[in-house]
């Protein structure tokens, strides 16, 4: 049977194609959350959506300038590749998420997303901080980003990671109220986030 409820491949094909078809609903809770950045929480949902402007998107509107990766130089530039396949945000984007004790993270957009719906909307603290690092990572690789279209200035991953860390460590300086867990404390360690945020 050639389109049976059987054919595997054409489920995995149907399931690709709905999670690529209302992905703002499907993953909201990365999105908004109580720790979320306004600014960075806007963007990543631009980013889900794929609106923003792209080097492949630029191309499809018959833009004729430059629309490589201004980090790598290597390959057109589009929002799976800038987040994370891209070898400068990669590097970056695990850095982060070994800081959060997950050793080996995925670089795949889709997948990243996924895991993220699937296991950081909890009300443990390492939900929250990994919620948070995704959006400071996409808002920072975005900013840098630009910063090298528009200005021609390109940033150092340290910068990038500063500024990431900075916003990340800021947003629960007083404000967090996590359990005071074996892992809790371990992540407050790793981003040198105060302990008060611990009760
Ligand atoms: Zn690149």
């Amino acid at each position: 049977m050639e389109n049976g409820i059987g054919n595997l491949p054409g489920l995995k094909n149907t399931w690709s194609a709905l999670r690529k078809k209302k992905p703002e609903v499907i993953w909201w809770s990365l999105i908004w959350f109580p720790y979320a950045i306004p600014k960075q929480a806007f963007l990543l949902w631009l980013a889900v959506r794929n609106c923003l402007t792209t080097g492949d998107r630029l191309l499809v509107w018959g833009y004729k300038g430059d629309t490589q990766c201004g980090f790598c130089r290597h390959g057109l530039e589009s929002r799976d590749h800038l987040f994370f396949r891209c070898s400068f945000s990669s590097r970056i984007w695990k850095n982060c998420m070994q800081r959060c004790n997950i050793e080996n993270p995925d670089i795949d957009w889709l997948n990243v997303m996924d895991t993220g719906y699937r296991q950081w909307k909890t009300k443990r603290m390492w939900g929250a901080l990994c919620r948070l690092v995704l959006q400071s990572g996409v808002y920072h690789l975005w900013r840098a980003r630009n910063e090298i279209k528009h200005n021609g200035c390109p940033k150092t991953e340290e910068q990038v990671l500063r500024s990431i860390y900075w916003d990340v460590r800021s947003r629960f300086s007083g404000n967090g109220r996590f359990a005071k867990t074996m892992e809790s404390v371990n992540l407050c360690l790793n981003w040198n986030i105060s302990f008060s945020v611990l009760v």
